[in-house]
């Protein structure tokens, strides 16, 4: 059996062009894994310390409500990159799953940086595409789009990773309609 591994990441950032994309860096990772009928199994979350730009920008604390004595408190991210593997593998072929490559690219870019080796393996689904192709639409959406067209309401904080990573799981049903 797979186990899909839906992830969201929260990464520093600006409105002003300060932190430009290859200098983001995760500051919370939130997960969950589903089984076969698409239900939590476990969840993970972790704030992380940036060590580039370590001090969050206004708009990057009001976008994901992520405060700086939370990553102040947190681990840097070899350490929470090392806890996350371990969890990632308690599971079945675990199957790195994001909702845009967004999250992909940035984890890829966090382990460069770190030189830590990607926690997952190979396989990598990018639900924001299944989605359009099972709705059959050409253009893409966003989360909060893909729910308000399923009927959905976002439970939670939007863009907290850990909240969003959870109504991410919910759209499940809906992209693959029955059990794996
Ligand atoms: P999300 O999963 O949609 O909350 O976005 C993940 C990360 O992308 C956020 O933590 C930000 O670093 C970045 N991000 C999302 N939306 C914006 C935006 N409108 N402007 C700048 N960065 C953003
Ligand atoms: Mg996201
Ligand atoms: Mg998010």
């Amino acid at each position: 059996m797979n186990t899909k591994i839906i992830v969201d990441f929260e990464a520093t950032c600006c409105d002003k062009n300060s932190i430009p994309r290859h200098q983001m860096e995760i500051i919370e990772i939130g997960a969950c894994a589903t089984d076969n009928s698409h239900n939590i199994i476990s969840e993970f979350q972790a704030f992380i310390r940036p060590v580039r730009h370590t001090v969050l920008t206004e708009f990057c604390t009001s976008l994901t409500a992520i405060s700086q004595l939370q990553v102040n408190t947190a681990k840097e991210f070899p350490n929470i990159c090392r806890q996350f593997k371990k969890w990632i593998w308690l599971h079945e072929n675990p199957i790195f799953c994001s909702w845009g490559a967004y999250d992909k690219n940035q984890l890829l870019q966090d382990c460069e940086y770190h030189k830590m080796q990607f926690p997952f393996g190979g396989n990598y689904t990018n639900l924001k595409t299944e989605y359009a192709d099972v709705i059959k639409s050409k253009r893409s959406f966003g989360l909060g789009q893909a729910l308000r067209n399923s009927g959905i309401s976002f439970e939670g904080t939007p863009h907290r990773g850990i909240d969003d990573a959870k109504n991410i799981a919910r759209l499940l049903p809906i992209i693959y309609k029955y059990p794996a």
